[in-house]
């Protein structure tokens, strides 16, 4: 049996962790589901496969018993700091990714202090539609914003980051399309008028953000930097039916992007074949596996896992948690993806499709050397 606890990750996709770490029952479990809707932390959440395994989990690691009452008390009776650095250290990590455009940045750990308390790495990602909505808010004047944008997007690994991120899955689609320069001027004029108006943005105009977003393609492909893209399972505010990476075509078939490594998040759930697909084709489409959210079960994870690895080449596959809001998801999704990845592998193994030593090279490389390559980290 393969024993992959030995091997630290970098976890390519995460989230910071609130300071306040202080939950009653219906706060700590809306961060266990993706719907908006009260009546899923009252009632439904409880219910879910992944919740009860998760407590069950942290119940052990607490040494209480699995009441989720019982668990709320020790982890409100601990220090932030404490928990974090517990659960952490214990999810031996190489380097956190970290999204820091959600949650807002004045309610979390920063990434510097995280790695800290995790003896970790951590690295940033820049999510563009965040710097867009900054943007569309302080500018008048189209060009403007344009020089700006350009600027923000320059030089991006000497401040800190080592990726884009876009969410654009979530606002008009993964379908990004070319637009001239008038029609993106036009949708600007839209959006900010909206803006000014409410004071605040929620950036969904097609036009302008696909133009903007070809402009961070072409200032990824120039840094070679990666560029992840949101794919997949997410809140109702995401149309799943555009949340298909297949739509993203037009922007993988571009000769000028091909230096821009593209990272399809969330294994593209519940594409995973078709996201496997992409990374097996293009030669520079990784596919992201990530073990805490979806909130999906053991099985659909072995699922996914089998369908990555049964398509795509192992170098072409990355390990992630997705963890946000609670260190806990951090530590789970860590001890679940090698869980995980290890139990295919032995069946690997046992279908004769590949031999041990190979296999443990394979989880080497989903768990650690293809995101070190992929993000240029440097080992700790
Ligand atoms: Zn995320």
């Amino acid at each position: 049996m393969l024993d992959l606890t030995g091997i630290p990750v970098i976890d390519n996709h995460c989230h910071p962790v609130l300071l306040n770490q202080q939950m009653d029952a219906l706060q700590f479990r809306s961060n266990f589901t993706e719907a908006t809707d009260a009546s899923f932390p009252e009632k439904h959440v409880r219910t879910n496969i992944y919740y009860t395994w998760f407590l069950r989990q942290t119940a052990k690691f607490y040494g209480c018993s699995a009441r989720e009452e019982e668990i709320l008390a020790v982890r409100n009776s601990m220090d932030a700091d404490v928990l974090l650095e517990s659960l952490l250290g214990a999810s031996h990590i190489d380097t956190l990714i970290l999204d820091t455009g959600y949650p807002l940045s004045d309610q979390c750990y920063t990434p510097e202090r995280m790695g800290e308390l995790g003896h970790c790495q951590a690295a940033k990602l820049l999510r563009l539609e965040t710097l867009v909505q900054q943007l569309v808010l302080a500018h008048d004047d189209f060009d403007d914003l344009l020089e700006r944008y350009s600027t923000g997007l320059s030089n991006i690994r000497e401040r800190g980051y080592c990726a884009f991120k876009s969410i654009v899955a979530y606002r008009t689609g993964l379908n990004v399309e070319r637009w001239g320069k008038d029609e993106a001027a036009r949708s600007f004029a839209e959006a900010h008028t909206m803006a000014i108006r409410s004071g605040r943005l929620r950036i969904a105009h097609k036009p302008l953000l696909d133009y903007l977003l070809h402009i961070a393609f072409r200032k990824a492909a120039e840094q070679q930097l990666p560029v992840q893209f949101h794919t997949g399972y997410g809140d109702s505010d995401t149309d799943m039916r555009l949340g298909n990476p297949l739509h993203l075509r037009d922007v993988l078939e571009q000769p000028e992007y091909r230096s821009m490594p593209v990272v399809l998040l969330h294994e593209s759930y519940p594409y995973c074949q078709l996201g496997a697909y992409l990374a097996a084709i293009y030669p520079h489409v990784y596919f992201d596996l990530s073990y805490t959210i979806p909130f999906v079960d053991k099985l659909e994870m072995l699922a996914f896992t089998r369908q990555a690895l049964g398509v795509a080449p192992v170098s072409k596959l990355m390990f992630s948690t997705d963890g946000i809001n609670v260190p806990e998801m951090h530590w789970v999704g860590a001890m679940r993806g090698r869980n995980i990845i290890g139990q295919v592998l032995n069946e690997m193994i046992a279908a004769d499709e590949i031999d041990e030593g190979e296999a443990y090279s394979a989880a080497q490389a989903i768990l650690l050397f293809t995101a070190r390559d992929v993000y240029q980290l440097k080992a700790p």
